[in-house]
């Protein structure tokens, strides 16, 4: 894969070497099993694959490029440019301003734009609305597009199934950016509609079945269906794509209900499904995929706890602390600084969007043993940083150097 410049500030030399040992004795990535980082009364099993992708490395690369070269003009993002608080907060240091918050809602006009100005779209691309607003004003939206090409290819995936003549089934959160790209590339080939879940998949099938009326289903899934969808001819035909960090088994799953769904309604075989659904695959992408067979590989082993590092409305890390919660305690926070010390660690809980303080996380046997791993958009030198603030509170512990000889070349 191409390599990327990206800020030294985000690099953790320990963990380059680590991921690096394991790249050379593993290059086809067959080996998911953690890495062990023995430091004696901490043993900390580190992902096989974790840290930021190549559509984050990307983005980072070209938006920091941006502004080292062009200091004389103003450069806006239209919003965060990945889900990470810290390298958000740098770019938002080094002048650039957003443009709309995560949800769409508009924070400085677009009137407020000139041919002039400089604006970035972030790695989860945007909507074909968008891009022509920005062509109008005579932005250059080419030259400083971050959209990655693992988002794009779900965009092309889309236009096949349309071309096709299938409806676009697109499994995503609806207000993330990426699903509202996605939706606003499909509709524009075909009749879409955005499913967030299984239990919202569950209410689509009875459409397909005819169970509910179609009425209905304009306000059921209001905002979530192109511009003159009809209900009545437009589930007769369908394929499904998915956001590119959702949970690889869900959406397995809900590709499953639907292909059921399709087959009962119309009484066909293997043989003759291809005729309603698309024979697609999951549009997940690598980063996805490995981070969380990584976490399954991850399970295998005996531990305390888990942490995940990550930004709090980062979807592929959530999908990781989900995994993680099903087996043990799971502490998904986002830096060091949320240890507050060895007797208290401040979390995120995602499923009620709070953070909350938990007492007497470490366990008082020796050694403590801890899963660890981050999202795609999580800086290498953050896990550093928990890795040490773990370590540092046995002084017995062997040092972060020590660690690192055994995985210098
Ligand atoms: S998580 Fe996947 S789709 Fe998203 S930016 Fe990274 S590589 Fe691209």
């Amino acid at each position: 894969m191409k390599s990327f410049d990206v800020p030294f500030v985000y690099r953790s030399p320990l963990i380059s070497a680590i991921k690096k040992k394991r790249k050379d004795l593993d290059r086809m990535k067959k080996d998911f099993s953690p890495t062990v980082l023995d430091f004696g009364p901490v043993k900390i099993y580190l992902a096989r694959h974790f840290g930021f992708c190549y559509g984050v490395e990307n983005a980072i690369d070209i938006a920091f490029r941006t502004i080292e070269e062009n200091g004389d003009k103003r450069i806006f993002l239209l919003s965060e440019m990945i889900h990470n608080p810290q390298v958000n907060a740098d770019l938002k240091a080094s002048g650039v301003e957003f443009l709309q918050d995560n949800s769409g809602k508009q924070v400085i006009p677009f009137e407020s734009l000139t041919a002039d100005d400089i604006v970035l779209i972030p790695a989860f691309g945007t909507t074909l609305t968008i891009e022509k607003k920005l062509r109008e004003i005579g932005l250059q939206v080419e030259q400083y597009n971050t959209t990655c090409p693992f988002v794009e290819k779900v965009w092309n995936r889309s236009e096949l199934i349309a071309k096709s003549q299938y409806t676009i089934v697109i499994h995503g959160k609806p207000t993330h950016e990426e699903t509202r790209a996605t939706f606003s590339h499909a509709a524009a080939s075909g009749p879409s509609v955005v499913v967030k879940d299984m239990s919202q998949t569950i209410e689509l099938a009875k459409y397909i079945s005819g169970e509910k009326p179609s009425a209905q289903f304009y306000t059921e899934f209001k905002n979530q269906y192109s511009e003159g969808f009809d209900v009545t001819k437009d589930l007769q035909r369908i394929g499904v794509v998915n956001q590119t960090t959702m949970l690889a088994s869900d959406t397995q799953a809900i590709a499953d209900y639907l292909k059921e769904t399709v087959t009962t309604r119309y009484g066909l075989t293997e043989q003759t499904i291809k005729e309603r659904f698309a024979d697609t695959r999951d549009t997940l992408c690598y980063a996805t995929n490995d981070n969380q067979t990584a976490v399954s590989g991850m399970l295998q082993t005996e531990a305390d706890f888990a942490i995940v590092v990550g930004g709090y409305n980062s979807s592929n890390t959530s999908h990781l602390v989900e995994l993680f919660e099903e087996k043990l305690p799971t502490y998904f926070i986002n830096s060091d600084e949320k240890i507050l010390s060895q007797h208290t660690i401040m979390h995120y809980n995602f499923h009620t969007n709070m953070e909350l303080v938990t007492e007497k996380y470490l366990p008082e046997k020796q050694p403590i043993r801890v899963l660890i791993t981050s999202g795609a958009s999580c800086p290498d030198a953050l896990v550093e940083g928990v890795i040490k603030k773990l370590a540092g509170f046995y002084p017995a512990s062997k040092s972060i150097d020590e660690i690192f000889e055994l995985f210098r070349n």
